[in-house]
C-alpha cells in the first residue's frame, strides 16, 4: 500500500488548475482555474457586455435594417464580449472581445 505524501499546501490529486491571470487568454465559454483572489478553483462565472463590436454591428444594422433591426446585437450574447468573473468573490479575472 503506497501512502501519497503531497508537500503541504499543493494539491497532489486532480488535473493541475492554471491560476487565472493578466497573461491568460479567456475564451466565450466558461473556464475552469484557480482564482487569484480566493484561491479557490472554480469555473468562471460570465457575462454578457457590449463593446465596441455590437456597437459597430449596432450601426451596420441600424443603416442596414432600420430602427427595428439596430436593437439585435444587444440581445444575441454571441456579438457581445464575455466577462469573466469568480462566482466565489466576484473577482474579475478576464475578457474575451469579440
Ligand atoms: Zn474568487
Amino acid at each position: 500500500m503506497t501512502v501519497v505524501t503531497g508537500t503541504p499546501g499543493i494539491l497532489s490529486s486532480g488535473p493541475l488548475l492554471k491560476t487565472f491571470g493578466v497573461n491568460r487568454l479567456m475564451g466565450p465559454d466558461p473556464m475552469q482555474g484557480r482564482c487569484p483572489s480566493c484561491g479557490q478553483s472554480i469555473v468562471t462565472h460570465i457575462d454578457y457586455e457590449v463593446g465596441s463590436h455590437a456597437q459597430t454591428l449596432m450601426c451596420l444594422f441600424c443603416f442596414f435594417g432600420g430602427l427595428f433591426c439596430c436593437w439585435i446585437p444587444l440581445c444575441v450574447p454571441s456579438m457581445q464580449d464575455v466577462v469573466h468573473s469568480c462566482p466565489n468573490c466576484q473577482y474579475p479575472l478576464g475578457r474575451y472581445n469579440r
